[in-house]
């Protein structure tokens, strides 16, 4: 493990990492290759409760010690709701089945119970390529100051930090990190809830109180989500020239990445949701360009995102994207 942070027991939250020392922003915190991978996404079938339970089988003994510490979110069933409750007795006997548990023979109940917690274990911390232990350790916060990334290169999984980590800060990821940013209290509570079965506590969510500021800013950005939207049908609807209505919608897009940066929204949510967004719009309008004017105005626009893109993909992935850095070589290039 890194000597950044230091895994430790956190108030109301059971483990979690705290920083050992400052840490500046884009720091690689971890990185590491998911120990138990299942075969597919999440369908508790035969298959895929067989491949968890084979991974997990093949994993050092220290690794399986670590796994086990993990949280397991269906274990307070007093907590879950009643579909939640449904569905955990569904896996059980399903997995009963599988395995030919029999809850009659206490060696059986004993295994079964280990089985089930090992499958419960994978359901709450496993992320799409699978668990890596030091990546699960980290707590969620809805304003997080680092941020989890799978690198397809490397089969890894990393945390970087997002800001700059003050010495005995907590350090957090967001769990959703394309999706929650720039939701409303009542909706990230919600998501977070139906997804992972926990009330927040971070500085957005504390006490559940709603944070008037951050829910004001939510809601600009969703009106200037839906006005982009809209740009865009009209474009569909309505008869050529568009270059009015596209730079309406590049200007949303502007706005949204002004909003979305102000409230540090993840770097994730940053590219996926306004900047590859406000890219395509720009094309859309260079595209739609009937003069030369109006071709460079969108060729400079295309030109912005981009190169906001690529600098975040650098923060991201700590090296320079090849993709962004071509879209920026042709982009520099006048048409
Ligand atoms: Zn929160």
């Amino acid at each position: 493990m890194s000597d950044l942070y230091q895994v430790v027991t956190i108030a109301g939250k059971d483990l979690g990492c705290i920083a050992n020392k400052n840490i500046k922003r884009g720091t690689l915190i971890s990185q590491e290759k998911p120990q138990c991978t299942a075969f597919g996404s999440q369908t508790w079938d035969s298959d895929w409760i067989k491949s968890v339970v084979s991974s997990f089988n093949e994993m050092s003994t220290s690794d399986q010690e670590n796994y086990l510490k993990l949280h397991n979110r269906f274990s307070d069933v007093e907590s879950l709701n009643d579909v939640q409750q449904k569905e955990l007795i569904n896996r059980k006997d399903q997995m009963n089945k599988i395995f030919n548990f029999d809850d009659k023979h206490e060696d059986s109940k004993e295994t079964a119970m280990k089985v089930h917690n090992i499958l419960n274990i994978y359901g709450t911390n496993a992320f799409e390529n699978g668990i890596g232990i030091q990546t699960a350790m980290f707590n969620h916060s809805c304003n997080s100051n680092a941020e989890a990334v799978w690198v397809e290169d490397s089969q890894t999984s990393t945390v970087r930090a997002r800001s700059n980590i003050i010495s005995g800060e907590e350090i957090t990821i967001n769990y959703i990190s394309r999706d929650l940013p720039l939701k409303k209290h009542l909706e990230r509570k919600e998501i977070l809830m139906s997804i992972f079965f926990f009330n927040c506590v971070c500085k957005l969510c504390k006490n559940g109180k709603v944070n008037d500021k951050y829910d004001q800013a939510c809601k600009a950005f969703e009106k200037l989500k839906n006005e982009a939207e809209k740009m865009q049908q009209a474009c569909l609807d309505l008869p050529r020239p568009h270059h009015h209505i596209i730079r309406r919608r590049v200007s949303c897009y502007k706005e949204m990445y002004k909003i979305a940066k102000e409230q540090k929204a993840s770097h994730m949510f940053l590219i996926h949701k306004v900047l590859k967004q406000g890219l395509l719009a720009s094309v859309d309008g260079f595209l739609d360009a009937e003069s030369q004017e109006l071709k460079e105005e969108f060729r400079r626009d295309c030109q912005v995102f981009s190169i906001a893109s690529g600098k975040i993909h650098e923060i991201l992935h700590g090296s320079p994207s090849q993709v962004w850095q071509k879209n920026n070589q042709v982009l520099g290039k006048r048409v």
